[in-house]
């Protein structure tokens, strides 16, 4: 494949073709090539990255504008949302997938793809590094180099096993498509053994104990499919078990789902507790091994092991290598997640954008005004603000950054009109600034980082790419719209988030949805809800035919139960 993808260099280059790339560039292979540009008029984008912010980027851009290059180790893109329902047969894996290269000949041919890996980026030299990493026996060189104008970095970002011992070696994780195929073999394997002859009871129970740590959405959805799974099939393919079977969530967090209202964490316990998913909160894993998992119990410090059959671990994620080496390079080895500003550029590297789980947009200083906006409001230092005056703080506030509205409006202001109720609940006459301090501290974390979720990415890839559209525009007319001229002010508009409302499938025909505005819903019609929603967003007519019908077999003929 790699000699391929060289021969693909060749010809697809109107140029110089494929040149050894310099000996004299230290971090860069001897043995690399590096690919020329393909039209000197136009700028070249590399974008990495197939996920929901790459593509998301690149279903919009302007591709007569640039000359685009993507590279991803997936040829892909995959609907993650529908990962879990990969886990047990309820969606097959490749209705979930769309080929990158489909997407390219919609364009006509005008972005260019390469199946690799970034392994270094050189921000100093704008130039990349990328490895052909699948393996096998193909001859030819692995290693390329492309240089870049702009680059787009949406790599997304790893599981952290927040160094637990024994994580890696016995755990599945939910990330990746292969991930969710292996697990579905894995609870297979879990039940043909468990029903071999010779096997105590006890043994069969331990085969049988499936462990999701994490009570996030991911975990939560895992765990509840695979309770209808077993419940809908498997019992009744292997009745002489059937009552062997447990599932555990363990949360590290007071409750499930604690990302959601209260009212969802609470739904989805109490349907977990009738379903039997045994949920523990305030526990920590602390090591695994091939067939224990050791938790401390946070309140009081005991520590215990419990025997296991499969452990599913969904914790989380954290920065991937490539961007920590880059985050050294540009002085923000200090930081967990590679900061951009609200225009999704990197800090200090005008041409890099960062999109999607691999970074967070830093608004430091935005939290920095808003706390001097009080301070101002605050005329005679009396430490209170009247109601009104709050209230106009706010408004004032969400003029000027509209982007924190997400959170001064959804349930993060819970915190902060909790201030203008005494503890009786009656209105109050002002608001104590200090309170409001305290308040806004809690809305500072939430806005300094937006949640890692495939909608944000998207938004995010749609917005980069209405920027990069009107680019040549903006250019021409460096100091923006009649209206800003010589306000010093970006010709764009800050990234602004808009919550559109999340779901959580729960099992059983059962979902329950925070929508905008904080609404909440919850039961069988929100699962339809679900369904609707999740066809719609499909990236193809392809995937979508695909998952529908997936789920009219799963209707009819329920799920298969093979090992393939
Ligand atoms: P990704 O989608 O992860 O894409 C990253 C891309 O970069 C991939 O193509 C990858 O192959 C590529 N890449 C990796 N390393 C390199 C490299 N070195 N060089 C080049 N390319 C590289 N979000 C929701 O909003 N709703 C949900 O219901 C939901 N459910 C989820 C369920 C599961 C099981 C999971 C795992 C996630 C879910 N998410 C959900 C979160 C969502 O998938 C992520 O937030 C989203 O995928 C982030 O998009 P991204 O483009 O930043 O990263």
């Amino acid at each position: 494949a790699s000699s391929k993808l060289l021969l693909l260099c060749t010809l697809s280059l109107s140029g110089g073709g494929v040149v050894a790339y310099s000996e004299s560039q230290a971090d860069v292979s001897k043995t690399s090539v590096q690919v020329n540009e393909k039209d000197c008029k136009k700028k070249r984008v590399v974008v990495l990255g197939t996920g929901w912010a790459g593509i998301s980027f690149l279903k919009d851009l302007d591709v007569s504008a640039y000359d685009v290059q993507v590279v991803s180790p997936r040829n892909y893109f995959a609907f993650t949302p529908l990962l879990p329902s990969v886990t047990c047969g309820t969606v097959e894996a490749r209705s979930i997938v769309e080929p990158v290269r489909n997407m390219i000949k919609k364009r006509n041919g005008e972005i260019r793809f390469w199946e690799a890996e970034c392994t270094k980026i050189d921000a100093a030299n704008k130039k990349l590094l990328c490895r052909y990493t699948v393996e096998n026996n193909l001859v030819g060189n692995v290693e390329f180099s492309l240089d870049y104008d702009y680059l787009v970095i949406a790599v997304g970002a790893q599981i952290n096993t927040f160094n637990t011992p024994g994580v890696l070696e016995n755990c599945h994780f939910l990330k990746e498509v292969e991930d969710a195929q292996k697990i579905r073999r894995s609870v297979i394997d879990c039940f043909e053994k468990a029903v071999l002859p010779g096997l105590t009871e006890e043994e069969g129970r331990i085969n049988l104990h499936f462990v999701i740590v994490g009570g996030g959405p991911t975990g939560v959805e895992f765990a509840a499919e695979l309770h209808d799974f077993v419940n809908e099939d498997l019992v009744n393919l292997y009745p002489s078990v059937k009552d062997l079977v447990k599932i555990t969530v363990i949360q590290s967090g007071d409750h499930i789902l604690n990302m959601f209202d209260e009212r969802i964490s609470c739904f989805a316990e109490k349907k977990f507790s009738r379903d039997g998913i045994d949920v523990q909160t305030g526990c920590r894993v602390i090591s695994l091994s091939d067939k224990e998992i050791t938790m401390k119990i946070k309140s009081t410090g005991e520590v215990c092991s419990v025997p296991h059959g499969l452990v599913v671990w969904s914790t989380g994620v954290e920065t991937r290598p490539v961007v920590k080496d880059f985050m050294a390079q540009i002085g923000q080895a200090n930081r967990r997640v590679l900061a951009t500003d609200e225009w999704l550029r990197v800090k200090g590297r005008e041409d890099v954008y960062a999109l999607g789980d691999c970074a967070t947009i830093n608004q430091r200083k935005v939290m920095e005004d808003i706390a001097a906006i009080f301070k101002a409001a605050d005329k005679d230092n009396s430490g209170s603000l009247t109601i009104k005056e709050f209230e106009d703080v706010i408004d004032d506030i969400l003029l000027r950054y509209p982007q924190v509205e997400h959170y001064l409006k959804s349930k993060h202001l819970r915190s902060v009109t909790d201030l203008l109720k005494d503890p009786e609940g009656k209105d109050r006459d002002e608001v104590d600034i200090e309170g409001f301090k305290l308040a806004l501290a809690h809305v500072d974390t939430q806005v300094k980082s937006l949640p890692a979720t495939a909608q944000v990415a998207a938004q995010q890839g749609s917005y980069l790419s209405k920027c990069f559209n009107r680019k040549n525009q903006c250019e021409d007319n460096p100091e923006g719209p009649r209206r800003f001229k010589g306000s010093g002010r970006h010709q764009f508009r800050p990234f602004q988030y808009k919550h559109l409302g999340q779901f959580a499938p729960l099992g059983g025909e059962q979902a329950a949805a925070e929508l905008p505005g904080d609404w909440v819903s919850m039961g069988q019609s929100t699962q339809w809800l679900w369904y609707s929603v999740y066809a719609s967003k499909q990236v193809s007519w392809r995937t979508r035919v695909l998952v529908v019908s997936d789920w009219t077999r799963r209707f009819i003929f329920g799920r298969d139960s093979s090992r393939i």
